[in-house]
């Protein structure tokens, strides 16, 4: 059977299939899946990861955009009648639309995937618009995008995605994947990843979508300082009243001090 079904990885979906199964049972096992849980897989592939999760969670739906992979997906999991698989690109989809309330309580969402690398980034963004209806997310990710993920102020890897995504999030790396774990071996290394949204931002900000632009505009300039990167958002700012200093570079600031940079900001406008 599994000739019949016979599948080329294609580049342009970033299909690298995990073969190595000492490597699918650790990403697995923390995982966690619970009988109960709400599982959604993004890019479910081959199967390889979708099957031992269907062992402990019958409840899982897979996001999968290259439709010459569903009928091997349907056949494969033919036995799990709460398995469905939903064609569509993740970029697109609405994960909200997966978080049903059983009459018991909402059930939040845990999703996972072995990410196709060339729009993992766009795709964290568009999965944390989901954040309040999910438990968490584990992601297989190239290694550089998790060192960036989890990174430091004052680090090289710390930037706009380092801030957004811990602004909404706890982010934990877990471990390294080598490139030879999948067929096509990838190019690059790879590491597991787990992200679990605060149920409130540690440190709120007042208008969130105006902290974004803040870092999205203090990272476009990073080598500059505080006060020169801000200047197309704010030509006029007085930097003496800013609540960091406006000499330091953009890459040094944590992310209270970039929400506190926010907050006095919105506090401009009015
Ligand atoms: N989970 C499988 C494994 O670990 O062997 C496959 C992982 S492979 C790196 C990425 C998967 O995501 C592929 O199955 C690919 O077809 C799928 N994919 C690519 N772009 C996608 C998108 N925009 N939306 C949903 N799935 C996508």
């Amino acid at each position: 059977m599994d000739n019949f079904f016979q599948h080329k990885a294609r580049k342009r979906f970033g299909q690298n299939f995990l073969v190595d199964e000492n490597i699918i049972e650790r990403i697995v096992r923390a995982i966690g899946p619970k009988e109960s849980d709400n599982l959604v897989e993004i890019g479910p592939g081959q199967g390889a990861i979708t099957q031992l999760l269907l062992q402990r969670c019958p409840s899982l739906t897979a996001v999968e955009l290259d439709r010459d992979l569903i009928p091997m997906l349907q056949f494969k999991f033919r036995d799990y009648p709460q398995f469905q698989i939903i064609e569509q690109d993740a970029l697109k989809f609405d994960f909200g639309t997966l978080c049903q309330d059983t009459g018991a309580g909402e059930r939040k969402l845990r999703i996972v995937g072995n990410l196709p690398y060339n729009i993992s980034t766009p795709l964290l963004f568009h999965l944390l618009s989901f954040r309040g209806k999910v438990q968490d997310m584990h992601f297989m990710l190239q290694k550089e995008v998790v060192d960036r993920l989890s990174a430091t102020p004052g680090n090289k890897a710390f930037g706009r995605l380092s801030v957004m995504v811990q602004y909404h999030c706890r982010v934990q790396g877990l471990f390294p994947v080598p490139p030879q774990s999948f067929r096509p071996a990838p190019k690059v290394e790879s590491a597991i990843v787990r992200l679990v949204p605060h149920a409130e931002p540690p440190y709120p900000a007042q208008d969130e979508q105006l902290l974004e632009r803040i870092v999205n505009v203090a990272f476009q300039q990073r080598r500059k300082t505080l006060r020169n990167a801000l200047k197309p958002l704010y030509p006029e700012l007085e930097a003496e009243q800013l609540p960091v200093d406006a000499s330091r570079r953009p890459e040094t600031l944590s992310v209270q001090e970039f929400v506190q940079l926010a907050n006095y900001c919105a506090n401009l406008a009015d």
